[in-house]
């Protein structure tokens, strides 16, 4: 009889967002009336960039010619992005990789995802708490954790707290463990690292022999000059860490799904003979096996922002959403309400008045304003108590959201 991986039932059942759908479906057909704004689920509203859609319009055009045609592409990504995505991320700051150090894919889930395949499946893993919660997931999947457990940790995981009382730049975990990851700008907090926290957690690792997953997926957010966008600003990184980025929150590609990962080829892990193997050749080895390359259409869309008018282009979208933050961020406080983020980030992360769980503040937005938020509890324990809005609506959503803000009673 065939069986099945039982580590998958350790995850509790309810995704967060199927809930959040479900409680919002409730309250509409209750109150079909109700003018519900969605500041919650963290997709983009706006289009892609003019340059994307004519470079995808010229590709799709070049499949209907057999001179032009192109069928698989090489796994690891055309040079014409990767060529552009070293150049105008990494070079311009005086970093320098490897046609054979970055991995084009079809976005930062997948990758941040399937990176732990890599490790040994006894391999201990750390992560902040709040996080994006697919680092936790598919180490629970891979069998890397115990039982989840009542207060609502998983076994055999180091949580690395960050609230509002430590900055929300977690401390060291007070041991060694294999992997670490880190988010940063980060998904739900908003909130980053700065150059000096960065480059502890890069020595940590030096000195632990601990690989840093560096999610940069909203780097291009990052506005303050003392925040790195790439954790290999930091000396000694390219030893360490791998990092992960992705088109979707920088260009509008969450439909479009593009993303890339870089692995220096200094980053390397103990094998069972005692050899140091560079993680670069195992990825190399699972990409070109599971893997057939991100379709060259999205790939020329890609591209097409690195062009001096693609990146004016992206500047304006960015700017667009981060103007959506300024208006939520002080909306919130001038309704007395405390906000984190905001700042370097697409996420604005709120302290629930009265240290009011955070499901029942979700159902209070929901029925008093007829807001549709994120329960910081979904991101991890210490989400509870804090609640996630994002800034990537509408302008005129965004605007309406935070006056209606302005008549909660808590
Ligand atoms: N990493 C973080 C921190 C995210 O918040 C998200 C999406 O919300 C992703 C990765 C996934 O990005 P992609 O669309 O490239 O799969």
């Amino acid at each position: 009889m065939a069986t099945i991986n039982d580590n998958y039932r350790k995850l509790p059942g309810s995704y967060l967002f199927a809930e959040i759908g479900r409680r919002v479906e409730a309250y509409k057909k209750a109150h079909p009336e109700a003018d519900i704004i969605r500041l919650g689920i963290g997709d983009v509203t706006q289009p892609l960039p003019a340059v994307c859609i004519e470079a995808m319009h010229k590709a799709v055009d070049e499949m209907a010619h057999k001179e032009t045609f192109h069928g698989y592409g090489p796994e690891q990504g055309y040079p014409f992005l990767t060529q552009a995505i070293l150049k105008n991320n990494y070079e311009s700051k005086g970093i320098h990789f490897g046609l054979d150090e970055i991995f084009v894919s079809d976005g930062s889930k997948s990758d941040t995802g399937n990176i732990q395949e890599l490790f040994g499946p006894h391999d201990t893993v750390a992560i902040t708490d709040p996080v994006y919660p697919v680092y936790l997931d598919t180490n629970v999947m891979a069998g890397r954790t115990g039982e989840l457990q009542k207060d609502g940790h998983f076994e055999g995981v180091t949580y690395l707290p960050c609230n509002a009382e430590n900055g929300f730049a977690p401390s060291l975990p007070d041991h060694r463990v294999d992997m670490l990851y880190l988010c940063c700008p980060n998904n739900p907090t908003g909130t980053t690292l700065s150059r000096e926290e960065l480059t502890k957690w890069v020595h940590y690792a030096k000195e632990n022999d601990t690989v840093i997953l560096f999610d940069a997926a909203y780097a291009a957010y990052i506005s303050e000059p003392d925040v790195p966008t790439t954790i290999y600003e930091i000396p000694g990184a390219k030893d360490v860490a791998i990092e992960f980025r992705s088109f979707s929150k920088t260009a509008g590609f969450t439909g479009t799904r593009c993303g890339y990962t870089i692995i220096p080829k200094g980053v390397t892990g103990r094998a069972a003979d005692g050899s140091r193997v560079p993680y670069n050749q195992l990825w190399m080895r699972r990409h070109t096996t599971k893997f057939n390359g991100t379709a060259y259409i999205v790939q020329r869309g890609a591209a097409a922002i690195y062009t001096p008018e693609g990146q004016k282009q992206v500047k304006e979208l960015v700017g667009y959403y981060m103007e959506n933050a300024r208006i939520i961020r002080e909306g919130l406080k001038a309704a007395g309400l405390k906000a984190y983020g905001g700042v370097n980030a697409p996420y604005i992360w709120l302290k629930t008045p009265n240290n009011m769980p955070s499901w029942d503040f979700f159902d209070k937005l929901l029925q008093d304003v007829h807001i549709v938020g994120t329960p910081g509890a979904g991101f991890g324990p210490c989400g509870e108590g804090y609640f996630r809005l994002t800034s990537f609506g509408d302008r005129e959503d965004t605007k309406r959201a935070v006056e209606r803000f302005q008549n909660l009673k808590f």
